[in-house]
């Protein structure tokens, strides 16, 4: 531990095996996973899918280069076009690259266009990586301090607010694009109303503004949906992945589409590893299992089921603000700091997280049960019940 660079506040347990949504520590206890690596365990843990494409690939070719055509990339970026309605992929390994691609590409669009200061709207509380582009995107003050400079270009409204954004669009020549979560994580699990997005999408059409969105967290299935966009029946231009994408293996993706499509030649950006084919099988065998299962259907019922429950255990109870979100991306909000109540759950074997000081973020594996979600909610709602009195 002391020779790591001290930048978590780690709990003290280690884990040695998991298998579905359960994990297993050192002392050979055994914890719920009620948070899949922060969204990241899409198909749980040691899911056989994806065990057997990621050995038969291991076995053949790890990495080549981005240099030389790589069919599991290509196949990769045909399944995402597919499920999502855009054109093309860029494939990295994480989502603040995603995210970093995403604001190259606004940015090159401008300047296309001959702007040659061009300015992102980005939100409040949005969260976008730790980059010194995505930390600059990102909406948090804590995230920022002591890393100034920021990187400039980006204006920030409040999440929700279109007239904020009308107002900009009134006067501000520069603008190129607005990027968004359609659910926010880290920002304490708020979501855009279809409303909100549709009026959004309106808007860059009519100032010929890229729509941008940030679905690292929400997206490939834990709303219900393959992209968190597609409830409001929207198509954005652009479209950020990451953590859920590879179940647990590295990988992330910039999508394009509409104006964003066929920006980028040769040269203007790249990485080493980027959808080298193990992380790309990754991924497709993630997409394959999640259709196979039927894993949309069961975040969405599972994601009802739990909200149901929850309400009807919490709704009355001093203390718990709100309980919200879609599919298996849902949020409990207290009416004051709750941290501790991650370190209570992890005592009675629970995983679960708090994000924005108060509020309890739920983000189960998909494959998530009845008999899972039922132990979920007896385990957590008396730690909130205790917690709430005390
Ligand atoms: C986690 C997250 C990121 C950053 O992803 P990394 O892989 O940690 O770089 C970006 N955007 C959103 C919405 C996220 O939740």
């Amino acid at each position: 531990m002391s020779h790591l660079m001290n930048t978590y506040n780690r709990q003290p347990v280690a884990f040695v095996e998991g298998k579905g949504c359960y994990l297993t520590d050192t002392e050979g206890k055994v914890y719920l996973d009620a948070l899949a690596g922060i969204a990241v365990n899409t198909l749980g843990h040691a899911h056989p899918s994806l065990l057997n494409a990621l050995n038969r690939q291991a076995g053949r070719l790890l990495h080549v280069s981005n240099i030389y055509r790589i069919p599991e990339q290509e196949a990769l970026a045909e399944r995402l076009a597919g499920i999502s309605g855009l054109s093309e992929v860029f494939v990295c390994n994480s989502g603040c690259e995603a995210n970093e691609a995403a604001i190259k590409l606004a940015r090159f669009y401008g300047h296309k266009k001959g702007i040659t200061l061009p300015s992102i709207i980005v939100m409040e509380h949005a969260f976008h990586g730790r980059t010194l582009a995505t930390l600059s995107a990102t909406g948090n003050g804590k995230i920022q301090a002591g890393f100034e400079p920021l990187v400039p270009g980006f204006i920030r409204v409040p999440y929700g607010d279109m007239d904020a954004v009308r107002e900009i669009a009134s006067h501000n020549r520069d603008v190129v694009a607005v990027m968004l979560e359609i659910i926010q994580g880290e920002g304490g699990i708020n979501l855009a109303s279809d409303e909100y997005l549709i009026a959004l999408r309106t808007l860059c059409d009519e100032h010929d503004w890229l729509f941008a969105v940030d679905e690292v967290q929400c997206g490939m299935g834990r709303t219900g949906k393959w992209f968190g966009f597609q409830h409001a029946g929207i198509l954005p231009d652009i479209m950020t992945l990451a953590k859920g994408l590879g179940s647990g293996v590295p990988v992330g993706a910039c999508l394009a589409g509409g104006r964003a499509a066929g920006l980028f030649g040769p040269g203007n950006h790249g990485s080493t590893f980027g959808g080298n084919p193990l992380a790309s099988v990754a991924a497709l065998a993630t997409i394959e299992t999640i259709e196979a299962e039927g894993l949309l259907v069961n975040a969405t019922q599972m994601g009802d089921w739990l909200k149901r429950e929850l309400t009807a255990a919490l709704a009355s109870v001093t203390g718990v603000r709100e309980i919200r979100g879609r599919g298996l991306m849902l949020g409990i909000e207290l009416d004051r700091p709750c941290s501790e109540l991650v370190v209570k759950a992890l005592e009675a074997g629970l995983l679960i997280n708090v994000t924005r000081d108060t509020v309890i973020r739920l983000l189960p594996p998909l494959i998530f049960s009845e008999v899972e979600a039922r132990e979920l909610v007896g385990k957590l709602v008396p730690l909130i019940r205790n917690f709430l009195k005390g």
